[in-house]
């Protein structure tokens, strides 16, 4: 089936509007690679000439935000999901790269410049994600730097000198290598020199940055099979040290046999790829040796310190990075509901908690690894939980669209008390 007849609408009728306003615009990146791929794109990316203000005036105000610093793009919303619009860009010269005063690496901290289709091209990271696809034109798929053949070959080769693409952003080596876990890619030979000698840079790349593409990952359903690719190419211990650590060990290898299931049953649709889920699936290993040293698939009981040792164990899982106060509640919520769920009776409270079907998903995995009996799952109420996968933006790392598709009960933001007026901390002259 040709490109054209894949396409959903909404991308399509942004492009068209961008079009129509007198500015060129494509499909390009991951959706382009995917749709060659026949796999269907989750999230789409467009490339245009407009600049991120002439994109709002096509779109609205009310319709579009301008988001990202170091990479300024625009959100475009559309009948409930957001696009990523971005502007061409070109590589930034020498003295446009604003670096840090003191950054001698080469990295560039801002890609702000804008350029032409061309310059685009040629700044994106590898040549199978350096595809555009004209829609509203007659040009087809374009592709300046041999994508679509490296696709065909399955290679991960960089669009110029990878010595230099990495220096630029090192967080592009761990793209690399998730292409390989994603779609069975391997890295082409000067891709795989130039990451064995400078795997170490990733260090270099905001954290932020770091947990955003790790929670990408997670999210996806490719999970264990990248997770599996950056260990191998020694990335793990720098992105996620505590995993890497322990891929061997009891919490690492149970972490990988839950990924795995938790992967089947994302891509097979039956079950949404849920933020909360996505972390607390890797992280309940961790959280029942924490709890239970001895025996941990005894899992805990609660007592006055669980809570201090649970949350210590959470955040030593996900250390290297601050992890938002949001996902460890929900890590939390979740994990401490198995054992809830796998107690007989089933407290009404267990079934009816908020994070249910996603710590009943986590008892399924269980069930399924342990070969535990079937009864268990016949007590706990199988609810729909498969919901349309959620778009899992770049830059949106803290919030969690997701809590919005939870039908009954959603999590409350705590509002803030007010201050009281502060005192004036030098006597005014009247006093
Ligand atoms: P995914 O399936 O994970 O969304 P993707 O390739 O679409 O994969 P995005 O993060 O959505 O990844 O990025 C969209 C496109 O932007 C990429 O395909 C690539 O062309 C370009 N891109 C993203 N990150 C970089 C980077 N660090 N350096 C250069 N180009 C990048
Ligand atoms: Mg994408």
């Amino acid at each position: 089936m040709p490109i054209r007849n894949k396409l959903k609408s909404e991308p399509c009728a942004i492009v068209r509007k961008l079009v129509e306003s007198g500015y060129e615009a494509y499909i390009v990146g991951g959706a382009v690679r995917d749709l060659l791929l026949g796999c269907e794109p989750k999230v789409y990316d467009i490339a245009t000439s407009a600049t991120p203000e002439e994109i709002r005036a096509v779109f609205g105000r009310r319709n579009s935000r301008i988001i990202g610093r170091r990479f300024r793009l625009t959100h475009v919303f559309f009948k409930k999901d957001i696009y990523e619009v971005s502007t061409f860009r070109r590589c930034p010269n020498a003295e446009e790269r604003r670096g840090r005063e003191d950054d001698q690496d080469g990295m560039i901290w801002r890609d702000n410049e804008f350029g032409t289709l061309e310059e685009d091209a040629a700044r994106r990271d590898f040549t199978v994600n350096a595809m555009y696809y004209d829609l509203t034109g007659d040009r087809g798929v374009i592709d300046f730097s041999s994508g679509q053949k490296d696709l065909k070959r399955k290679v991960v080769r960089a669009v110029g000198d990878p010595v230099q693409r990495f220096t630029e952003d090192p967080v592009r080596m761990l793209r690399a290598v998730k292409l390989c876990g994603q779609f069975g890619f391997h890295l082409s030979r000067e891709v795989k020199k130039a990451l064995t000698t400078m795997r170490e840079r990733i260090t270099l790349a905001s954290s932020s940055r770091l947990f955003e593409e790790l929670l990408k990952i997670l999210c996806s359903s490719k999970a264990e099979p990248i997770l599996s690719q950056l260990q191998a190419y020694g990335l793990l211990e720098y992105i996620w040290p505590v995993m890497s650590q322990s891929w061997d060990e009891s919490e690492g290898v149970l972490a990988r046999q839950l990924l795995s299931i938790r992967d089947r049953e994302v891509a097979a649709g039956n079950l949404s790829n849920s933020r909360g889920l996505a972390l607390a699936t890797p992280s309940l290993p961790f959280l029942m040796s924490a709890l239970n040293p001895q025996d941990m698939t005894a899992f805990w009981k609660r007592d006055a310190n669980t809570d201090a040792t649970a949350t210590k164990a959470i955040r030593l899982i996900f250390d290297r990075y601050a992890l938002p106060k949001f996902f460890a509640t929900r890590i939390r919520n979740i994990c401490y509901l198995v054992p809830r769920l796998l107690a007989r009776p089933v407290s009404p409270r267990a079934l009816n908690h908020i994070e249910y079907r996603h710590a009943r998903a986590l008892v399924a995995m269980l069930v399924e690894i342990f070969s535990w009996s079937d009864d268990i799952l016949a007590a706990l109420p199988e609810i729909s939980v498969a919901v349309p996968p959620l778009p899992v933006q770049s830059g949106d790392v803290t919030g969690d669209s997701e809590a919005a598709v939870v039908p009954a009960r959603t999590y409350k933001r705590r509002r803030r008390r007010p201050r009281p007026p502060r005192k004036p901390s030098v006597a005014s002259p009247e006093s």
